[in-house]
Parts: structure tokens; C-alpha cells; sequence
């Protein structure tokens, strides 16, 4: 028998999608272990259903972040200066040969809750710290014993910079056969299986193609960063990708900022997803966010935090990033043309639908999560709009994607289970998991440093 109950979520207001058309209205939710059983008005509950009230609260599916290194978690503030290059050698090139087995656990495990913690119960983590096997399945621990939904993006080692992502001559490790056998058996787990390859960017066009190939052979969804900054044009990778025939639906690709029209529309043409992180494209010199021009090409989006060494762990600051720095994209276009821009051209909706939907569509989960709907996978999260900072609301939408924060976040089931409730983690033991991310993440540190962390102790 299935530990998951019954839950009723009672008189909050829905904001989701059904069949493509909002819904913004005060609803019941009522989920069965974990699904979504029903969704209406005054539903009654039967004898074994605890009920949830949310009053005074938006129920929302849960947010999905499509991009993000989990593993870096514990760096918190390591590259708030950094550019690309100094990131490349600073995180990939110092810390990642350092790191140990039950650093990656750590890391995984609290960025994980961090992402929970914020409403987000489904990620993608782009695992590039597989030293060893014990590296692998440290990750993939982390991710279960979070409760979070996740795709395990298995990357390469990180156990030198210059051999695995400089014009790399090196294919993708093929014990990914070796794990996905012993790890991932069903695609109905909460944690399942991806690729995360170097692509043309970081590796030869010829290892690009084995590697893809080998995502394909074990049917595999395969990522890779793609369009950062002057790697876009010098490396052409959407057009050589295209050329050489490798281009599909189960490519997904991470920034795209210095793509052009002709790129996009390949993007659109084959089904390829993209997920843009606005916060760290800004501030590394990757480009303007792509937000804009993939809306328009209508290509499959969403949004990802990517590092938290040097952003917030939560969707809404991305959502709010992506939103605001598309409108200042635009605006400055008009004036550029000596016009005053009169109608903003991109909502907080296509925002909040990148975060959910969107979301879902990039990781190939559409029929699973994404939106509130019967018979879908029950990840919804509740927001408390009573709270200062975000009370009195009036639009929903823009309350989600402009106000909400992670205190705001009172409520997150995922596939049924309870895993935040009254604006606090159920289960996890925080407090010690923090303390020993801190004390280990002293030893990566450089010895200017190491003084001031000695003085912290
Ligand atoms: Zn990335």
C-alpha cells in the first residue's frame, strides 16, 4: 500500500493551464497518492483525506527549473565576479578535481532543497562531477533523498578542465550504460535518466556525434550548453549540428544567447528545447537572454538558475530576470530607432508559462506534470499571499512571476507527498547539512580566504 494519502486542497485560488487555456479561479484539488484525482468546486472528503486549506493562497503547479549544476551548491558567492573563462577555470578547473564522493552529496542534497524550498519539485542537473562511480551515485543520492523530481543529467568527469572541455577530443564516458543500469529502471520514477554532453562548443564536432549517438542507443534526452557568448558564432554548433544530420526533439540546449534567426528556426523545425538562464547569461558575458527571440520563433522554453555560485537558488528571480531584462531588450530596439516603445510585447504569463509548461515540454514530462489537470502527476505548491512583500494582491499571474519568494512558498507536494508544509521542510535536517557544506567548502577555498574562514570558526 502506497504511504500517500488523500490530500484536499481546499479554496485556493488555481492558477494553471488546462488544454492550453488559463485557469484563474477558486477551485479544489483533490489528489490521490500521486495524482491529481479531481479539481472543482466544494469537493467533499471522504474519511481518509487530510484537507489542506488554502485560503489566502495561490495553488500553482510547481515550478520547473530545466538547467541547473546542483553539484556547485555549497559555493554559494564563489563567482558573484566572475565571467565565463574565470568560471571555466575557477569552479571547473580548481574545485571539481577536488571535490569528494560526499561533496557532491552535499551539494546535491542542499541545492536540491534549496530548489523544493522555493517551489521548484522538478529540476534538471547537469551533473559534470562524475570523478568516479562513487561521484555518480553520491549525485543521484542527493536527488532521491531530497523528494525533489529530477532529471540526472550524467556528465562527464570534472576532473580536468582542459581535457574534457576545451575543443575536447574525449567521447562521454560509456559507463553511462553501466548506470542507467544499476540506477535508473523505470521512466515512472521520480528521478530518471539524461545526457549531459559537451556538444560543438566545449568538444570536436566528431565527439559530439558519438556522443549523441550513445544518448540515442539508450534512449536518452541529451543537453548540452550551446550559443554562450563568442562560442555562438566562432563555433557555429545549431548549423554543423544541422549539417551533419544530428539535430531532433530529444536535444535540449542551455543558454542560445548568440544564436541567430536562421538557428531559431532550426530550434522550432526540429522539436529542439531550449533553456535559458537570465541571470548568470548576464552577468558572464554570454549574451542577451534569448527569451524573446525564442518566444517568437516559438520554440519549446523554459527557464533554468544554472549555478548558484553566483545567482539565487529560485525560479522567481529567473522569472523575473528574463521578463524584465526581454522588456529593456525591446525597449531599447525602439529607441535605437528614435521610437517610444507604447505596448510592452512580452507578459508575466509567457513568463510563468516558461516556468511551468514550458518547463515540462523542455524535459519531454508535458503528459506527466507541468499543469494542474486530472489524472496528471500531483506537484503543486501553494503561495501565501497574505504576507508582507506580496499582500494585497490582485493579479495572480504577476504575483507568481514579479512578488512571490521562497517565504511566500507555504505548501510543496510532490507526486503526492507532502515535502514543505507551513512554510517548513518536512523530514530534512537542515541546520547540520548547512554546517558541513560550509566547513567542507573551506578546503576549496584560496589561503586569503581560508584566514577569513578560519576567523568565522
Ligand atoms: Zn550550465
Amino acid at each position: 500500500m502506497d504511504s500517500r494519502k488523500r490530500i484536499l486542497i481546499k479554496g485556493g485560488t488555481v492558477l494553471t493551464f488546462q488544454s492550453n487555456i488559463l485557469v484563474c479561479d477558486q477551485l479544489d484539488v483533490l489528489v490521490e497518492y500521486d495524482k491529481i484525482a479531481d479539481i472543482g468546486k466544494n469537493l467533499v472528503p471522504s474519511l481518509e483525506t487530510e484537507e489542506i486549506s488554502a485560503k489566502g493562497m495561490i495553488v500553482s503547479p510547481g515550478l520547473i527549473d530545466t538547467h541547473r549544476h546542483l553539484w556547485q551548491s555549497a559555493f554559494k558567492g564563489y563567482a558573484s565576479n566572475w565571467k565565463l573563462m574565470e568560471y571555466l577555470n575557477g569552479m571547473l578547473g580548481d574545485i571539481a578535481p577536488k571535490m569528494t564522493p560526499s561533496d557532491v552529496y552535499n551539494g546535491n542534497l542542499l541545492g536540491a532543497l534549496e530548489a523544493v524550498n522555493s517551489g521548484i519539485t522538478t529540476i534538471f542537473d547537469w551533473s559534470h562531477i562524475m570523478n568516479s562511480d562513487e561521484h555518480t551515485e553520491a549525485a543521484i543520492r542527493g536527488l532521491k533523498v531530497s523528494g525533489i523530481r529530477a532529471k540526472f543529467g550524467y556528465g562527464t568527469p570534472g576532473t580536468s578542465v582542459w581535457e574534457w572541455f576545451f575543443e575536447s577530443k574525449k567521447s562521454h564516458p560509456v559507463n553511462a550504460y553501466d548506470i542507467k543500469k544499476k540506477y535508473f529502471h523505470s521512466d515512472n520514477d521520480l528521478v530518471t535518466m539524461a545526457l549531459g554532453i559537451r556538444g560543438p562548443e566545449y568538444s570536436e564536432m566528431s565527439v559530439t556525434k558519438k556522443d549523441i549517438a550513445m544518448g540515442r542507443d539508450m534512449n536518452l534526452q541529451i543537453s548540452m550548453h550551446i550559443g554562450g557568448g563568442a562560442f555562438g558564432p566562432k563555433y557555429q554548433g545549431i548549423q554543423k549540428l544541422h549539417q551533419q544530420g544530428l539535430l531532433g526533439s530529444d536535444l535540449n540546449f542551455a543558454h542560445g544567447n548568440t544564436l541567430d534567426d536562421k538557428d531559431f528556426q532550426l530550434l522550432a523545425d526540429y522539436g529542439c528545447s531550449l533553456s535559458i538562464t537570465p541571470e548568470v547569461e548576464l552577468q558572464m558575458g554570454l549574451g542577451l537572454p534569448a527569451t524573446g527571440r525564442a518566444v517568437k520563433h516559438n520554440v519549446i522554453c523554459s527557464l533554468g538558475v544554472d549555478v548558484v555560485t553566483a545567482t539565487s537558488g529560485n525560479l522567481f528571480d529567473q522569472m523575473k530576470i528574463a521578463l524584465q531584462a526581454e522588456r529593456a531588450i525591446q525597449n531599447e530596439k525602439m529607441y535605437q530607432n528614435g521610437q517610444m516603445s507604447e505596448k510592452l510585447t512580452i507578459q508575466d504569463l509567457d513568463i510563468f508559462k516558461m516556468a511551468t509548461i514550458g518547463g515540462a515540454k523542455t524535459l519531454g514530462l508535458e503528459q506527466k506534470i507541468g499543469t494542474l489537470e486530472v489524472g496528471k502527476q500531483a506537484d503543486i505548491i501553494l503561495i501565501d499571499v497574505d504576507k508582507l512583500g506580496i499582500a494585497p494582491y490582485s493579479n495572480p499571474v504577476s504575483t507568481v512571476v514579479l512578488y512571490a519568494k521562497e517565504h511566500n512558498v507555504d505548501t510543496v507536494i510532490i507526486a503526492g507527498k507532502i515535502i514543505k508544509r507551513n512554510d517548513k521542510l518536512v523530514n530534512q535536517t537542515i541546520d547540520e547539512l548547512i554546517l558541513e557544506c560550509r566547513l567542507n567548502s573551506y578546503k576549496f577555498m584560496e589561503p586569503s580566504n581560508e584566514k577569513l574562514a578560519t576567523e568565522k570558526l
